[in-house]
């Protein structure tokens, strides 16, 4: 039911009284004793001006008020959402108000899923991280048992343990690195250090660094390429850990005696870097998780051991740092492909 504005109220009220007035005095002057004539018009009048001045001026003016200071304890920080002000009037008030509480009470919801995703996003983290960390620390504590209970003499087993436990060290540091850049990047003060570049150059130098990884399962590399340089405008380091990423995992997920090809396109003011390999491929129901934090398709956890599953959230967080797009396409036995853009110098 939608009820008139306060002001029409306040009118209805005072002509109520006026004819209220009236009719009192009419009752007075036939029951009780008789009243001057003048009196029919000054009496109800002065009522209706009554209750017309106290709810008008003093009534109105508490509950508006009242309600103004109600609408800016609730008031966010939205722009969008404006509550009423104090010098809004007590009609635009009240007929505003359901409107903009609804507004605000979206808000809210909104904002308080927001922070229980928030909230479990990080239990998750914490749970992942936590797992991720368990696995080389306790071997690293099992070696250490091993050689303080008398392996230290034994010679078959002293150096191979230690350089294990070396291994799972660099495991740790590599988690604690890659956890280090997520953090840094998410930094509100993180700014991309944005140059032209050419992009085969840096595809060349990623290879070459990685060849010895290749060498391991005789993973060959090979570049398509435009065949001339091909400038790109972003952040060169950044990039060099986005290829990085990419390619050490196509080693690390591709098959012995597999290749690895990175291909470099133009299409109109865009540069595509696609990174392809023949390896084990991922079934098209993972896809849509591959880039979360500590995500790792199931079976890998045990087939793979390098990596800290934070790779690929890296490569989506600095591509998306670009304002550009990382998609996968993969199929299970025959392979993935890894598709980036950045701009054209
Ligand atoms: P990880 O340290 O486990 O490699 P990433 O974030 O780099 O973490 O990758 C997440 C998961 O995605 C990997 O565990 C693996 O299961 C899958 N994956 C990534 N790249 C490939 C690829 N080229 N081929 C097959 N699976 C891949």
């Amino acid at each position: 039911m939608k009820y008139p504005k306060p002001s029409l109220l306040i009118l209805y009220g005072s002509l109520s009284t006026l004819l209220f007035g009236f009719m009192c005095t009419l009752f007075v002057h036939f029951f009780i004793s008789e009243v001057e004539s003048y009196l029919f018009f000054i009496i109800p009048f002065l009522g209706a001006v009554f209750v017309f001045v106290i709810f008008n001026f003093f009534l109105k003016k508490f509950i508006q008020h009242r309600l103004a200071i109600l609408y800016r304890s609730v008031q966010t920080k939205q722009e969008n959402i404006n509550l009423p002000y104090l010098d809004e009037s007590l009609d635009e008030m009240i007929e505003n108000a359901e409107e903009k509480v609804e507004q605000w009470r979206k808000f809210q919801t909104k904002e308080i899923l927001k922070l229980k995703e928030q909230e479990a996003f990080r239990r998750e983290f914490l749970g992942n991280l936590a797992h991720e960390l368990k696995t080389p620390i306790f071997s690293i504590q099992g070696y250490i048992l091993t050689l303080l209970e008398g392996g230290l003499e034994d010679d078959n087993i002293n150096k191979k343990f230690l350089e294990r436990a070396s291994v799972s060290t660099d495991r740790i540091v590599g988690i604690l690195d890659d956890l280090d850049s997520i953090t840094k990047m998410e930094d509100e003060k993180f700014q991309l250090k944005m140059e032209s570049f050419d992009i085969v150059g840096l595809v060349k130098e990623t290879f070459e660094s990685l060849e010895l990884m290749a060498q391991e399962k005789n993973i060959v590399f090979s570049l398509e390429d435009p065949g001339e340089p091909t400038f790109v405008v972003a952040d060169r380091e950044k990039i060099g850990q986005v290829l990085t990423n990419l390619v050490r995992n196509s080693i690390a997920y591709g098959n012995k005696d597999g290749s690895t090809t990175i291909t470099i396109f133009n299409i109109d003011d865009l540069t595509t870097i696609e990174v392809s390999d023949n390896g084990i491929g991922i079934e098209q129901s993972e896809l849509s998780r591959l880039f979360e934090r500590f995500y790792r398709v199931e079976k890998s956890r045990t087939r793979h051991k390098g990596g800290s599953g934070l790779g690929l959230a890296i490569v989506k967080h600095i591509i998306e740092s670009h304002n550009q797009k990382i998609s996968v396409k993969s199929t299970p036995g025959i392979g993935s492909q890894f598709h980036f853009s950045l701009e054209k110098n």
